[in-house]
């Protein structure tokens, strides 16, 4: 079992007399700056100067660039898209640490792929949320906090555990139960669960149930468009994947149990698919393709949401999520 870490295993104080650097105040930036203000800790934020950096402003914090938030700070949590990440750690954050300091990831992804050159001399942390950027924040609002996974990646100063629980109490997540894990089994987690083909599996769904007879709208609702999905999500999590079948009708409980399952044959093959998700992801294939692409300014992730844009579900489903006044994009993202 994994160990699992809950508000008695941090100590606040560790934070007294440091200042803790938020380097990009966007969906984790912002919400983990307030949870940290909000647990007495000193915060500084490190942002271009945009739209995010004037929010920042606007919500009290002090923003800076984020070279001039590392130098007035003592713990810089590294909050910037992954993509971005390595080239302005090189140019910004490195030139600016001093030894004894830390840096705290909310992914492990660039560490597993080695992007990220950090000096021998720190400590290296990671915190990263099983949590959007909205949840964090309500989480820590309601007292219910939200689940992390954390390591110790490099204990430089040999104080890096105390500093990690620490730093997890003061953004919320010891409340709802830290699990002690490492950068490479969250990249792991975190790219298959991504990978394994959820909206497909949505999308061809409603495509063969529109093909064989029912409206658009009866098979958006049956999906995804009812909202009742949200609370399955729900019961799933507060009762468990098959406890909660008992929340359903017999035949409902009959058709997911017995009839759901595949054939061994069929079985076998899907097992095949999601090992060589799996094996894609930890030989490097994914990441590989993923820095080409972003060196290549996206061409095939453009092509293919060109793609899925196009297809009919989207007029279909715009319509309906605006008739039921639940929509609450403005334009096509
Ligand atoms: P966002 O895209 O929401 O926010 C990134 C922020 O960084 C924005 O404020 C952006 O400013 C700013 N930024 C972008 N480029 C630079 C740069 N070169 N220098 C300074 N600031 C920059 O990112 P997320 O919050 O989604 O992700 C942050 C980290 O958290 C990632 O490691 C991610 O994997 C991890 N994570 C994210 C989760 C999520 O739910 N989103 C969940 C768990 C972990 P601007 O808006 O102006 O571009």
């Amino acid at each position: 079992m994994a160990k699992i870490y809950f508000a008695e295993d941090g100590d606040l104080d560790i934070l007294k007399d440091k200042t803790i650097s938020v380097l990009g105040y966007g969906n984790q930036g912002a919400a983990q700056a307030h949870n940290l203000r909000d647990s007495g800790v000193e915060v500084v934020v490190g942002n271009t100067r945009d739209a995010s950096f004037e929010k920042a402003i606007a919500d009290g914090f002090a923003a800076y660039n984020v070279a001039e938030a590392v130098k007035r700070s003592d713990i810089h949590l590294l909050l910037v898209p992954d993509e971005v990440m390595p080239q302005m750690f090189k140019q910004d954050v490195a030139p600016n640490l001093v030894p004894g300091q830390a840096i705290v990831i909310a992914s492990g992804y660039n560490i597993t792929y080695g992007f990220l050159k950090y000096p021998a001399s720190v400590d290296v942390l990671m915190i990263a949320p099983r949590m959007i950027g909205t949840g964090v924040r309500s989480g820590y609002i309601s007292g219910k906090g939200f689940p992390s996974l954390v390591s110790v990646h490099q204990n430089a100063t040999g104080g890096a555990k105390a500093l990690m629980l620490a730093l997890s109490k003061g953004i919320g997540t010891l409340m709802g139960g830290a699990v002690e894990s490492n950068c490479d089994e969250e990249t792991l987690c975190d790219l298959f669960n991504e990978h394994f083909g959820y909206v497909y599996a949505l999308r061809r769904a409603y495509e063969v149930l529109v093909e064989a007879g029912a409206s658009p709208e009866a098979a958006l609702l049956e999906f995804w468009a009812s909202g009742e999905e949200m609370e399955l999500a729900r019961v799933h999590m507060t009762h468990g994947l098959f406890h909660q079948l008992n929340l359903h009708s017999q035949t409902s409980q009959y058709g997911q149990e017995v009839t759901g399952r595949l054939t061994a044959g069929e079985e076998i093959v899907e097992r095949d698919r999601l090992r060589r998700i799996i094996s894609n992801i930890k030989d490097g294939v994914f990441a590989k393709d993923w820095a080409l692409e972003q060196l290549s300014a996206f061409p095939v992730w453009h092509r293919v949401r060109r793609d899925n844009m196009a297809h009919p579900l989207i007029a279909e489903e715009e319509r309906l999520l605006r008739l039921l006044g639940v929509l609450e994009r403005d334009s096509e993202p």
